[in-house]
């Protein structure tokens, strides 16, 4: 099952578990997988993509890797660039980056930039660093991370055994949308591909899609033009509550970006009925500041005070 990624950086990405989502599907009438990408090697989906991009530009001479991140790409490039014994440069919007994910890059040792604007000034300042000699950009406008990251296409067909009717995934930048697309095009399928954008883009509370102007956003166009994907735009309260459920009704802790797939098929009118994919693209480990803290009581150490406070 799965792609073999046949890279000497290989951490084991890739062969997720696609698990069947008992409760929520009952509730949305129809038949619900979700695709746990947060269990690739540091917890969410880019690391399809980054082992490619990072192995190609270390074989072309790189001295550096860049990226401009709210968090993941940070992450995994960091991870990656440490196998392959280059340096990580990574910009990240000042103070708008989950806590862990910043932890995952500066363990690995990269060089954490936190650049005062946003995550777009980020991005613009990655690619003008990237064209300078010995650079190599590892975000997904480098075509080798949609190339790694195509290959959830192909397992997704393999764990189910046939063709979803829809497949349902979170858009921010867009190379995911950009990548599941081809994936499945190049396996012959053709599902429905529903992506779920923030309304409120450039301060939303899912920090992994918190991306003002997409990178892709002219191919996500295209696709749509196509007919081959439909954008929902998503509320805050939407978001919210479908991470909430994720973790409530299927113990399928994600961040809160992840569960924009869910989010999109609880608005969807006209989905009951069919088989349905949700990619769930990162760890709730990741962004556990996102947890009400209010869930926890303190107890005196005896089994009466124990069975007082549960009720
Ligand atoms: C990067 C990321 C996204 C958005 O993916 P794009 O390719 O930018 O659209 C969604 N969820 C998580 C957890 C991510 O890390």
């Amino acid at each position: 099952m799965g792609v073999t990624v046949s890279s000497s950086l290989t951490l084991g990405e890739g062969s997720t578990p696609l698990v069947p989502a008992r409760r929520l599907q009952e509730r949305l009438g129809l038949e619900l997988y979700l695709k746990c990408e947060g269990l690739n090697p540091t917890g969410s989906f880019k690391d399809r993509g980054m082992v490619v991009a990072v192995e190609r530009a270390a074989r072309a001479g790189a001295r550096a890797v860049v990226c401009a991140s709210t968090g993941n790409t940070a992450a995994s490039a960091a991870a990656y660039a440490a196998r392959a014994g280059l340096e990580a440069i990574v910009l990240t919007p000042a103070g708008a980056t989950a806590t862990a994910k910043r932890a995952q890059a500066r363990a690995a040792g990269a060089r954490l930039l936190e650049v005062r604007g946003s995550f777009d000034d980020a991005l613009r300042l990655s690619r003008e660093l990237g064209e300078r000699e010995g650079f190599v950009l590892v975000n997904s406008v480098n075509p080798d991370r949609i190339e790694g990251q195509k290959s959830v296409a192909g397992e997704i067909l393999a764990q189910l055994g046939r063709v979803p009717d829809v497949v349902a995934l979170p858009f921010g930048g867009g190379g995911n949308v950009s990548a599941v697309a081809a994936g499945f095009a190049d396996a012959g399928a053709s599902p429905r591909i529903v992506v779920g954008q923030a309304a409120e883009r450039a301060t939303t509370w899912a920090s992994a899609i918190r991306i003002g102007e997409p990178a892709h956003a002219a191919h996500v166009a295209e696709l749509v033009a196509a007919g081959r994907v439909e954008v929902v735009t998503l509320s805050e309260a939407e978001l919210r509550s479908a991470w909430q459920r994720l973790s409530l009704e299927e113990g399928v802790f994600c961040e809160p970006a992840s569960a924009a797939g869910v989010a999109v098929l609880e608005r969807l009118s006209d989905v009951q009925g069919t088989t349905a994919v949700c990619i769930v693209t990162g760890h709730g480990l990741k962004d556990a500041g996102a947890v009400d803290e209010g869930g926890s009581d303190a107890v005196e150490a005896t089994l009466d005070a124990v069975l007082a406070a549960i009720g």
